[in-house]
């Protein structure tokens, strides 16, 4: 057998997801000195980048730099950037094993947890993550009926999503015009009559996931006060002793108490941090008007930990938006074992495994998100993708290739094409960058996003 990944058989990988985790496994496979290949990437959108364009908050755009870093990946003559391509749709499972030694699957998280209470999916009670791709100009989410013509809003869940949406209702569109906020989402918070986000923590705050700059910065936003009820954030006895060893915990707390401590503000717009509090109903007739609240307690689990418990006190808190934020997990894919448990691709150590018989999907392998669930930042993908492809590298000797016949690069293309698929090359992409540039540079913007793909395809077709 010729090894894979030599001048005599060069290893041809696809990589399906232009996100961080993607990007970051085909940059760790080339700066193997040692390794012979080509890698396509594969993406949805004619736009790369995955969170980092569509999650990322806009007015964190100093984050959004790190699109230097991945875009030379892209610029890798040894890579092919193959954009408005699904996995599933133009190219199944039999395809990748037809054209490909090994993928990588590293399709994010991209679907939200529910609260599974009555209400939930009435009109004004959304997701989260589609209320972040529908300011971000995220494809699926740009027609999200969003009515900002109410004036409290509850934010459900306590992790840094939850401090994104906050900050974005209260934040003054003055502030945003000018970031690459969607056009229309702009638009739309200039007409908001939101002045209250209220944020349940199903928790205590010594339990809440945010991390410490994040609830920092709800305190420095112009023309917003923060209230925290100092009872709200009395710790019990297990608490205490919980956040002895967490540095993040306490400095939340801090910060906290010192919220709780200001004198009643008189700001036009304000935000209330409540915690030991689970929403159990979503209220409304024909679309959301309120949230039926429950008082919890904290209390130890049979693993020692310490999970919140109802305690039969209810109130009504009155919001015509209501986005829960409180987890997210993979769409299962195409082909691939999905665990159900973690929602995550089956995988161990980021190599995809049958979860019936424990056998291994050989070339098969995950990344990012998909692989590990929905935690860390962006910087976290890049050893977790770095070890997916110590995974994938270890396997070489063992692997059979694809035939010959089928590792030529073309042939994806002329499958693509057979397939009617207008693929956005990184030629493609550039001239899209460029366009969206220009139009963000006359406005003193970073960009002006395009929010449909026939637009992306219509500006890509164009610079041709
Ligand atoms: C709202 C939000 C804000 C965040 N803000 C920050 C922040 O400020 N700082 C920070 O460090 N981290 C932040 N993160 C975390 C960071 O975005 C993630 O760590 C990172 O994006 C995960 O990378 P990924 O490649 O696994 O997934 P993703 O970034 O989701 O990338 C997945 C890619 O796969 C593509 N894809 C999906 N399905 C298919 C398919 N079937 N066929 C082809 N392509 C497909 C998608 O289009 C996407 O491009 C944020 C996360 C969220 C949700």
């Amino acid at each position: 057998m010729t090894q894979l990944g030599t001048a005599a058989r060069p290893l041809r990988v696809a990589v399906v997801g232009a996100g961080p985790a993607g990007l970051y496994a085909a940059q760790a496979l080339l700066d193997r000195p040692d390794l012979l290949l080509t890698v396509d990437v594969l993406n949805r959108f004619p736009t790369p980048f995955g969170l980092v364009r569509d999650g990322v908050a806009p007015d964190h755009q100093s984050i959004k730099a790190v699109t230097r870093v991945l875009e030379r990946t892209l610029a890798d003559p040894r890579v092919r950037f193959l954009g408005n391509v699904t996995y599933g749709v133009d190219l199944h499972h039999r395809d990748l094993k037809r054209f490909y030694d090994q993928i990588v699957y590293a399709v994010g998280a991209q679907a939200d947890r529910r609260m599974s209470v009555p209400g939930e999916d009435l009109p004004g009670s959304f997701p989260a993550i589609s209320f972040v791709g529908w300011y971000n100009g995220h494809p699926d989410y740009r027609d999200l009926p969003v009515d900002l013509d109410c004036e409290r809003a509850v934010v459900v869940g306590n992790g840094n999503v939850a401090m994104d949406v906050t900050r974005m209702l209260v934040r003054s569109p003055d502030e945003l015009a000018g970031t690459d906020m969607a056009d229309y989402a702009l638009a739309a918070l200039r007409r908001s009559r939101v002045r209250e986000v209220v944020v349940l923590g199903r928790r205590g705050a010594a339990q809440a996931s945010f991390t410490t700059p994040e609830v920092r910065e709800l305190g420095r936003i112009e023309g917003v006060d923060v209230a925290v009820d100092p009872a709200d954030i009395e710790l019990d006895e297990a608490s205490r002793a919980g956040m002895e060893e967490d540095r993040t915990a306490k400095a939340n707390l801090r910060q906290l108490q010192e919220y709780a401590a200001r004198p009643p503000g008189s700001a036009p717009r304000r935000i209330t941090l409540r915690f030991l509090t689970s929403p159990v109903e979503v209220l409304g007739n024909g679309r959301a008007a309120a949230v039926r609240v429950e008082r919890n307690r904290l209390e130890v689990d049979p693993n020692g930990g310490l999970r919140s418990k109802g305690t039969g006190r209810f109130e009504v808190v009155e919001a015509g938006l209501v986005l829960r934020s409180i987890g997210y997990r993979t769409v299962p894919i195409e082909g691939v074992p999905f665990d159900p448990a973690t929602s995550t691709l089956n995988n161990i150590a980021g190599q995809v495994v049958h979860p019936s018989t424990g056998e291994v999907a050989p070339g098969e392998y995950a990344a990012g998100w998909a692989k590990r669930g929905p935690t860390g930042k962006i910087g976290n993908n890049k050893p977790d993708s770095a070890s997916t492809v110590a995974a994938m590298l270890a396997d070489l000797p063992e692997l059979n290739g694809v035939a010959d016949d089928h590792r030529d690069p073309a042939k994806v293309d002329a499958f693509l094409r057979r397939r009617g698929v207008d693929v956005a090359t990184y030629t493609d992409w550039q001239a899209l960058d460029a366009h969206e540039r220009a139009a963000g540079a006359a406005q003193g913007r970073p960009r002006v996003k395009l929010c449909t793909v026939p637009e992306m395809l219509e500006v890509i077709q164009r610079a041709r």
